[in-house]
């Protein structure tokens, strides 16, 4: 089997856009944290500083929420052979958003996915394709609905575990622009794995211009504008494997029959004030499909979103279409706007 897997995505950063002659000091740091690369770019007198402050805020957040390090609350919760666990006030806050956002897109998003995610292989790189009697027992350890939670005490069935992987990055941009904002930075840009975070505008006051990438072809395929906002894409090209018969299967599943998404689309970019929402949601719409994800928008109207589907369309919310501009190169592929 062959195991691929790309940066985590598409969007290329502000120096897409031509050069600033304001004078603002930059500070730019690139590390690998969470299992993907970070970079965060900062303006102002106090950008080092509170660039570095916030690298060691992720590396504790890290320390918290990895399904692989002892320490961690997560390994403590799916080592628990279902007892309570006390974990971080910050843990907490992390599983009941992953629960509220499950809720509200009725399971599309699990956080207790974990089973079927290591089934897979996607935690190990040793992919496998587990056989449909193996996912049925499974599937009995998934559901959201069972996770207990009160206050910071975290309780599953035996054999449930957690995993945050489409949820934390997010939470974690949050974190970063939160402390940035009050160290005093009004301009920065955080690249979190392709997870896109802007705090403020440029230091001349114009919009970042986000590269968004074409799944098939990696090329830009346009240019998202925006300030203030998180940009979240979740898709198929991302993490996957291809089986012996040759077939693909992704790193996003289905909760309601265990396998990977195989739905038509290629990716689901969110755009949102908040970085957990934009993450909890890609990953959700991704698993919905085109339609549902519509429907999805059509009832909430909190968030714009960007669907580029196996057959050439590019599906976006009226409010992602004023941010989007199409490549020449992709004018043949149609724009479809979600009413
Ligand atoms: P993202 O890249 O944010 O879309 O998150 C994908 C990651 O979340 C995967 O690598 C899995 O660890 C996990 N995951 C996969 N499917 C789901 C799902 N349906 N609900 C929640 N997490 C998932
Ligand atoms: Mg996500």
């Amino acid at each position: 089997m062959r195991i691929v897997k790309f940066a985590a995505l598409c969007l290329a950063s502000s120096l897409l856009s031509g050069c600033s002659d304001t004078k603002a000091a930059e500070y730019s740091s690139s590390f690998f944290a969470m299992d993907t690369y970070m970079t965060f770019t900062a303006y102002g007198d106090n950008a080092e500083q509170a660039v570095n402050d916030v690298k060691a805020e992720i590396s504790r957040l890290e320390r918290q929420w990895s399904v692989t390090d002892e320490g961690s609350d997560i390994y403590a919760i799916n080592h628990s052979d279902g007892k309570s666990v006390v974990v971080n006030a910050e843990t907490a806050e992390l599983i009941n958003f992953s629960l509220e956002i499950a809720q509200r897109t009725d399971g599309a998003l699990d956080p207790t996915i974990y089973p079927l995610v290591e089934a897979w292989g996607f935690t190990t790189e040793k992919n496998k394709v587990p056989t449909a009697e193996e996912l049925s027992v499974l599937l009995n350890n998934v559901g959201y609905e069972q996770v207990l939670i009160d206050n910071s005490t975290v309780k599953l069935t035996d054999g449930m575990m957690l995993d945050l992987g489409a949820v934390g990055k997010g939470y974690a941009g949050d974190i970063s622009a939160e402390l940035l904002r009050k160290s005093g930075v009004t301009s920065a840009l955080l690249d979190i794995g392709g997870n896109i975070q802007a705090i403020g505008s440029r230091p001349d006051g114009s919009n970042w211009r986000l590269g968004l990438r074409d799944p098939v072809s990696s090329g830009i395929l346009g240019i998202i504008s925006i300030s203030d906002l998180a940009v979240v894409t979740s898709g198929s090209y991302e993490r996957f494997f291809i089986s012996e018969d040759g077939k693909k299967y992704c790193h996003i599943i289905d909760p309601n029959n265990g396998y990977p998404v195989d739905n038509g689309l290629l990716s689901v970019t969110v755009i949102a004030d908040e970085g957990r929402k934009c993450d909890a949601l890609s990953t959700a719409l991704f698993v919905m499909g085109a339609e549902k994800a519509a429907q999805h928008w059509q009832q909430h109207q909190d968030f714009e979103m960007i669907m580029i589907s196996d057959n050439g369309e590019i599906h976006l919310t009226k409010g992602a279409a004023e941010m989007f501009t199409l490549s020449d190169d992709f004018n043949d592929m149609p724009l479809i706007i979600i009413q």
